[in-house]
């Protein structure tokens, strides 16, 4: 069966892809039976290209066309890379592509590429697997910023695939265990890869996942174990490890990953390396208990990583409900003893562990695609978030269920002369009107220069991060003053609640959006009468009887329909006194063009307060 949709763990060591069939994921494998693909490129200078294992046996004898550990690289900068560069065997170049635009590039012998592209390839591998589906969901780590996101979306579109989301690991894997189906609780989620780690914690409550904190050590992982096997073994032969022989180091930390995965099921392996051409033969037993103690301080600092993670979700140990392993690492037993230790519960291990993240994204894929019946909704805003505009209207900028992190701006401008400050007020909610929404913050965006009112663009953008944090900024375009506060918009609303709003603004609908309509023509006649009174003063005189009188008259009935309570009376009139007033508009214009056809001012007159 070839699946249309699939959910692709994108890793840093292992990528693959798993789908839905029968209502139950399952994952991709080739012909082998192998489902992990590993995230490995190797570039020929004939022009060939190999993905995946065939890539990986090729870095034995050719590491410095092979490319690891892509995921590092996606949507950072130079900047942010400095303090990795030295663990980067490959040359990285930042060029600028247009004007204030910088992208990184691999270079690799004569080639170059982007890491969205490199991505992008080991993406089309993984989904060659699946008989080529055209929509995917993908993963990305809870600490992954909005750029990283992008980048990955970025090379899921290089790949030609439709992303229908990117979520967050650690809620995949709490998928996968069919967590959501608990109405609430905690999860903590341990993540030990081949070389980084990280622990989040996440709220559940209906079916929504929502991620407290995250924390953890990109290098961090199985990478580690391996090299401390190396060093061992590299120590009883006599090899020094700094001499830069690239095919030796590739021959002992495979033959060290080896003996570390055989360690996860017997007491005692054989550290065994033989290269004959280099008169190299090596044997050695590795018991279980003296790895362990090898590896005891990795484990140490991944645990204190776990700390810091309960301390920024504010919760104690014996507060999480649910302790979930993922990453091939989490299959050594002393990981699982050791986490399970220290939350004082017994972690889930059933499902396999490098397979788990794959797993709940092709659920998510499943339900966005609309196969499964059950509404999950992950990470997601639980309610919309605007801001008040004049006469206690709401603008949403963000609307319920949009899945964070997640931007979204709008302009505004200033609706008197002279203003020099704007107030922002943040509301949450469903319904129209600032009354029936709730306030979560206000600030002020002071030091607009004095201009004409509608000249200031004041450009308001709503950030919600990937903890559901928001935050709100404020910028005016001409002045470059700006401000923002940072607010947190689902704090103290329980589920029902949330459900109640939606609910209620369903029922008032209709009426909450007439009342809007009037509220925002009572907005533009106050502003049009304004301005017609302007030009009315300095041009009037030019006008004759019957049309200031037709003036004098449609500006009556606009004012009688604001007093009233009619959306169409009132859109009617200010229609009518559009109309009525164009003459005055358009002697205004022609003073001006003929003035400055003139090369002269326009004494008095000025197309602005039009
Ligand atoms: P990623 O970092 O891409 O998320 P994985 O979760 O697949 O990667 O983890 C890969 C790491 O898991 C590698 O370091 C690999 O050696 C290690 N690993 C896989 N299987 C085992 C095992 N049985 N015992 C110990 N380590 C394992
Ligand atoms: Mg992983």
């Amino acid at each position: 069966m070839t699946p249309s949709v699939v959910g692709i763990d994108l890793g840093t060591t292992f990528s693959l892809a798993a789908y839905v069939q029968n209502g139950k994921p399952v994952v991709v494998r080739d012909g082998s039976g192998a489902a992990l693909v590993p995230s490995v490129i190797s570039f020929h200078d004939d022009g060939e290209v190999l993905v995946g294992s065939a890539a990986r046996a090729r870095a034995l004898s050719d590491p410095e066309h092979t490319i690891f550990s892509v995921k590092r690289l996606m949507g950072r900068t130079l900047a942010d890379l400095q303090k990795e560069l030295k663990h980067i065997p490959h040359q990285i170049v930042e060029r600028e592509v247009e004007a204030g635009r910088k992208v990184l590039h691999v270079r690799i012998g004569k080639r170059e590429h982007t890491p969205e592209e490199l991505s992008a390839m080991i993406l089309k591998e993984v989904v060659k697997r699946a008989g080529n589906p055209t929509k995917a969901v993908i993963t990305v780590p809870a600490y992954f910023d909005d750029t990283q996101r992008q980048a990955t979306r970025d090379a899921g579109r290089i790949a030609g695939l439709d992303v229908l989301r990117i979520i967050n690991e650690p809620t995949a894997a709490a998928l996968a265990y069919g967590l959501a189906s608990k109405q609430i609780g905690t999860v903590a989620v341990y993540d030990l890869g081949g070389g980084t780690f990280d622990c989040s914690i996440l709220s559940l409550s209906e079916g929504v996942f929502k991620v407290l904190a995250t924390n953890g050590d990109t290098y961090l992982g199985g990478d580690d174990f391996d090299r401390t096997l190396t060093e061992l073994a590299a120590k009883e032969m006599g090899i020094d490890l700094s001499t830069r022989d690239p095919e030796l180091l590739q021959y002992l930390r495979d033959a060290a990953e080896r003996t570390k995965i055989a360690l996860s099921t017997a007491k005692s392996v054989e550290f065994a390396i033989t290269l004959p051409e280099r008169g190299i033969s090596f044997r050695r037993q590795v018991t279980r208990s003296e790895f362990e103690k090898l590896i005891d301080p990795y484990i140490q600092r991944s645990l204190d990583k776990c700390r810091s993670a309960l301390k920024d979700a504010g919760l104690r140990k014996d507060q999480v409900d649910e302790v979930v392993m993922v990453g091939g690492s989490t299959r050594i037993p002393y990981v699982r003893e050791r986490v399970g230790e220290f939350f004082g519960k017994k972690p889930h291990t059933d499902l396999n562990p490098d397979e788990v993240v794959a797993l709940g994204a092709a659920l998510q894929a499943d339900i966005l695609t609309g196969n499964s019946r059950g509404m999950l909704l992950l990470d997601v805003v639980p309610l919309s978030l605007g801001i008040e505009t004049l006469g206690g209207v709401v603008d949403k900028l963000i609307h319920r269920n949009s899945t964070v992190p997640c931007r979204a701006s709008t302009r505004y401008t200033t609706f008197v002369d002279n203003q020099t400050a704007i107030n922002i007020n943040i509301y949450q909610g469903e319904r129209e009107l600032t009354k029936d929404c709730r306030l979560l913050g206000q600030f002020k965006l002071s030091g607009i220069p004095p201009m004409p009112a509608q000249m200031a663009q004041v450009d308001v953008t709503f950030l919600v991060d990937a903890n559901g944090m928001l935050t709100v900024s404020a910028k005016e375009n001409r002045s470059g003053q700006q401000a923002s506060v940072a607010v947190q918009p689902s704090h103290g609303l329980s589920p029902d609640e949330v459900e109640n709003l939606v609910l209620d603004s369903v029922k008032h609908a209709r009426e909450d959006f007439a009342t809007r309509r009037f509220i925002e023509l009572k907005n533009k006649a106050e502003a049009d009468m304004r301005h017609a009174d302007k030009a009315f003063a300095r041009a009037g005189d030019y006008l004759s009887a019957e049309q200031r009188g037709q003036i004098d008259a449609s500006r009556g009935n606009l004012e009688a329909a604001l007093n009233g309570s009619d959306v169409d009376a009132l859109h009617h009139t200010l229609e009518a006194f559009g109309t009525a007033t164009l003459p005055l508009a358009e002697m205004l214009m022609n003073a001006v063009v003929n003035a400055t056809l003139k090369g002269k001012g326009a004494e008095g007159l000025d197309a602005n307060s039009l």
